[in-house]
């Protein structure tokens, strides 16, 4: 009995020990974890930054790299830049809407159609 109860009380020992460690790791794991998400945030934070830089650079120059009719930067899947005879430029599915409902330039208003859309490379 006296031995059971000493086996119990090493591994009790054990436990604790163990459990200590898994504590030390835990917190250490999260520190790293917590480190990794400022430099998450902090490149998120440096990647709007930039991408409001570059917009504003842009439009500065009087190159607008947003759409003239929902205002989001171009990308090259939904919202592909594509220019009309005029030379304005939209996303290609802004566009394409808007000429189905009016058929012409939203910004000069000069006559257009579907086919007069030209993807920007
Ligand atoms: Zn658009
Ligand atoms: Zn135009």
């Amino acid at each position: 009995m006296a031995s059971n109860l000493k086996t119990k009380d090493k591994t009790i020992a054990d436990l604790q020990k163990e459990l200590q460690q898994l504590k030390k790791r835990n917190d250490k794991l999260v520190s790293e974890n917590t480190d990794l998400m400022k430099i998450k945030s902090d490149y998120e934070n440096m990647s709007e930054m930039f991408g409001q830089f570059s917009v504003q650079f842009m439009e500065s120059r009087g190159l607008s790299p947003t759409c003239k009719i929902c205002h989001e930067i171009y990308d090259t899947n939904l919202h592909f830049q594509a220019t009309l005879k005029c030379g304005h430029t939209f996303g290609e599915n802004c566009i394409r809407d808007s000429l189905q409902s009016n058929g012409r330039c939203p910004v000069c208003n000069k006559r257009a159609n579907a086919s007069d859309i030209n993807r920007v490379y």
